[in-house]
């Protein structure tokens, strides 16, 4: 199924990203994640690429035929340029159509050391590329501008250019502050963001976690997420419910603010997409309550 189509469906769309296993890590863990998620349901399942080019690409490809072919699910394979030539990217295209995957989420990636290919500048020039190939294109979005630019208002005329080279949805970055994010999508849709914007929600597991994330992306932190981090900073497993909990609101709230989808970086825990899927259904979105569900911590 094509991932634009999704987003035409009654009910919120709620997606899970996962990534490979690494290096020569069997495929079985990948497989045993699908199992966790299948159940719930998922609008699609995207699979993260290595942003080092050809090496790894096998790995994202094998796990999104995978959930294709074995889970009956839509999947998304993540695809980055920037360490690529057009002839890798051609190729590693070719791969993704001879396995049989429909969705490309179409990235520039960051710079690899050492890597000299200057095809690609900017996730705009791959989106072509992609489209023409026959498949259907996302994008990546910022609700709080990418790190690398400081300007926010350039963000959504970069975000527009994404558009109008053929991105037909935008993914989000993780956020912590809905409003934000709610913000950014007044802004995008102001600047002409016709397409559907799913806005991804990561819930914080851990001090060091959130500190990383924190740094790569530039999204900020509101002060309930720090006093939840200040609190529980030697309870690990009560951090960790509490990063559940707040994701779990966030992300109702976002669909009660009208969001056009969600997507959870479930970081590969399924009772982590369980307990969004969960508290989007009691709160009266998404598909109904799943056995599969049972347990999870909101
Ligand atoms: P771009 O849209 O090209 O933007 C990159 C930078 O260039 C931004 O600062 C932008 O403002 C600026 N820019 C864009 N156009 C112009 C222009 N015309 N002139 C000047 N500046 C411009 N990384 C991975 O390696 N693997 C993954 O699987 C992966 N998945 C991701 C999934 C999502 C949903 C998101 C949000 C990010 C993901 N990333 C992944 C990270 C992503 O590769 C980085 O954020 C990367 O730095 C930017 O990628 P992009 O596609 O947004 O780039």
């Amino acid at each position: 199924m094509y991932i634009a189509d999704v987003f035409q469906a009654e009910s919120l769309p709620v997606s899970f990203e996962i990534f490979p296993p690494k290096g020569e890590l069997p495929l079985e863990e990948a497989r045993e994640v699908v199992s966790g998620l299948a159940p719930l349901d998922p609008a699609f399942v995207s699979v993260t690429y290595s942003a080092g080019g050809g090496g790894n690409s096998g790995r994202t490809i094998d796990v999104a035929r995978m959930i294709n072919d074995e889970f009956n699910l839509t999947s998304m394979a993540h695809l980055t340029c920037m360490n690529a030539t057009r002839e890798n990217i051609r190729q590693t295209l070719g791969a993704m159509k001879d396995a049989g995957i429909q969705n490309v989420l179409a990235l520039r990636g960051d710079r690899v050391e050492g890597a000299s290919a200057e095809d690609f500048r900017f996730a705009k020039d791959l989106i072509p590329l992609v489209r023409e190939a026959g498949f259907c294109v996302g994008a990546a979005a910022y609700p709080e501008g990418h790190v690398d630019c400081l300007d926010f208002e350039e963000s959504i005329v970069h975000l527009k250019q994404k558009q109008d080279a053929g991105a037909e949805f935008f993914v989000s970055q993780l956020f912590f502050d809905n409003e934000a994010a709610l913000r950014f999508l007044d802004h995008a849709h102001l600047a002409g963001i016709e397409v559907p914007i799913t806005l991804g929600v990561m819930p914080f597991m851990s001090k060091s976690q959130i500190t990383r994330m924190v740094f790569m992306c530039g999204a900020s932190l509101p002060s309930p997420v720090v006093k939840l981090l200040a609190r529980y900073e030697d309870d690990p497993k009560s951090l960790r419910a509490a990063g559940i909990e707040y994701a779990c609101k966030q992300m109702v709230g976002l669909a009660e603010a009208g969001a056009d989808g969600v997507h959870v970086y479930t970081m590969n825990k399924p009772d982590v997409a369980a307990a969004a899927v969960e508290a989007l259904g009691m709160a009266g979105f998404g598909p109904a309550a799943h056995d599969a569900r049972e347990g999870a911590p909101c």
